[in-house]
């Protein structure tokens, strides 16, 4: 079985291991010159983890990997703390891999690291996807075609596989642009920033912090997502660099750690923030999507990746479990699809938890915050608690 994937990212990446682990012939094709990732920190929680230790990644990974010891959720004005979650041990014992903080480019390059020789190659762009009896195909900008078995689009939000199985529609724009940040670790040290996940809930708004980028036993930056209600008139490119003043005006009044976590940022990246409904579906004929490809979510549940990482395993399961590849993606989406569309809608209901303005409806959410934290003593959700016991790896898989 030889199969084609398209895109080098955290999915596409994991993917190929996961096929390789399965003893499946793989080609990565990815348009840039050299694995690397936009964008600065990413949450990897015990579900992700559990199957990059299956990968044979798990010690690279840790070797680069902050440990917070909780997740806090403040008051935006005040900086009350008003949930606290036990992570570190906690988190470990429980679910048996823990919840981490990684810098991007060290997380690719733990997973790509992995690779043999000679899967992935560099400067490869697909234009055009090829189907035939029995095979399909990646047509390159210089007319070469690659084929294969199958071909799996991990080609990111604006996937070129997607729109050849689904039409060209654009993703949606969500309303919310991302501020994001890296403050330099010993500026944050010196703020007695605590290694914690934090995350800040104003009106309209919340805030995100966390460091990355572990080198001995300090961070190299405590990295922050900042995310405000926008028109998205005014963004030319979905990733831009935009002005510290800016981001300091829309978060005026916020307590004063994260007035200074913004303003000790080098520069300040404008990022708006798409998603897509669930799609009907992911495979057809010898064609499939994973990761961003097929379920671009909201950040608001910190797990676009996990999923990806998840979805890339249960291929894998999949193709070598099912002699028919049509059969097997068919197989493979039956297995992901209701999992990921149920992250991207609670993506989309945090949105509503996080952002909430009128007075009334912010005291009875942090009056139902402190509940919670009181009837389950670990304060994780029973969502969270779905999100992290999911087990690709050992579990069965749907006929
Ligand atoms: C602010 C923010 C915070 C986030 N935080 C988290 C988090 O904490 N935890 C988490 O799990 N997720 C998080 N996410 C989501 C996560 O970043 C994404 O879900 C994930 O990176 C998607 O990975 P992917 O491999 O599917 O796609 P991508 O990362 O987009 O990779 C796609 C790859 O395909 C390549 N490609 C595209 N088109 C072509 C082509 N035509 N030919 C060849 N190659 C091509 C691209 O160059 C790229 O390398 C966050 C997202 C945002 C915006």
């Amino acid at each position: 079985m030889k199969v084609v994937i398209v895109g080098a990212g955290i999915g596409g990446t994991a993917a190929a291991l996961a096929l390789i682990k399965h003893g499946v012939d793989v080609t990565v094709l990815e348009q840039a010159s050299a694995f690397g990732e936009v964008g600065a920190g990413v949450q990897m929680s015990p579900n992700a983890n559990r199957v990059i230790d299956a990968l044979g990644r798990l010690d690279a990974v840790m070797d680069v990997a902050m440990h917070p010891e909780a997740a806090v959720a403040t008051s935006w004005n005040t900086g009350e703390h008003l949930r606290v979650i036990p992570y570190g041990e906690h988190v470990l014992r429980r679910w048996g891999y823990p919840y981490v903080h990684l810098y991007r480019p060290d997380l690719i390059a733990a997973l790509s690291d992995g690779l043999p020789p000679g899967v992935a190659r560099m400067g490869a762009k697909v234009v055009r996807v090829r189907e035939e009896a029995g095979r399909a195909g990646a047509e390159l900008a210089d007319g070469d075609v690659v084929w294969g078995d199958v071909l799996v689009g991990a080609d990111g939000i604006h996937s070129i596989v997607q729109q050849h199985l689904h039409g060209d529609k654009p993703a949606r724009f969500t309303g919310n642009m991302a501020w994001r940040g890296l403050c330099p670790g010993d500026l944050a040290r010196e703020m007695e920033i605590p290694v914690v996940s934090g995350l800040c809930w104003g009106p309209g708004s919340h805030f995100v912090n966390y460091y990355v980028g572990r080198r001995g036993q300090k961070a190299l930056y405590n990295n922050w997502v900042g995310v405000v209600p926008y028109d998205g008139s005014a963004i030319e490119s979905w990733r831009a660099e935009g002005r510290k003043e800016d981001a300091l005006r829309d978060f005026e009044g916020w307590y004063p750690r994260i007035r200074n976590l913004i303003q000790a940022a080098p520069k300040v990246m404008k990022w708006a923030l798409h998603d897509r409904d669930p799609l009907p579906f992911w495979s057809r004929g010898r064609v499939t999507l994973l990761g961003d490809a097929c379920h671009p979510m909201l950040p608001f549940m910190a797990q676009g990746a996990a999923q990806g990482i998840e979805d890339g395993y249960v291929l894998a399961r999949c193709l070598t479990a099912d002699a028919d590849p049509e059969e097997a993606l068919q197989r493979y989406q039956r297995n992901r699809m209701e999992r990921t569309a149920w992250v991207q809608e609670g993506s989309r209901r945090n949105e509503r938890v996080f952002h909430l303005s009128d007075p009334d409806e912010v005291a009875a959410r942090n009056a139902r915050l402190a509940e919670e934290v009181k009837t389950n003593p670990d304060g994780v959700s029973a969502d969270q608690s779905k999100l992290f016991s999911h087990d690709v790896v050992n579990g069965d898989l749907a006929a």
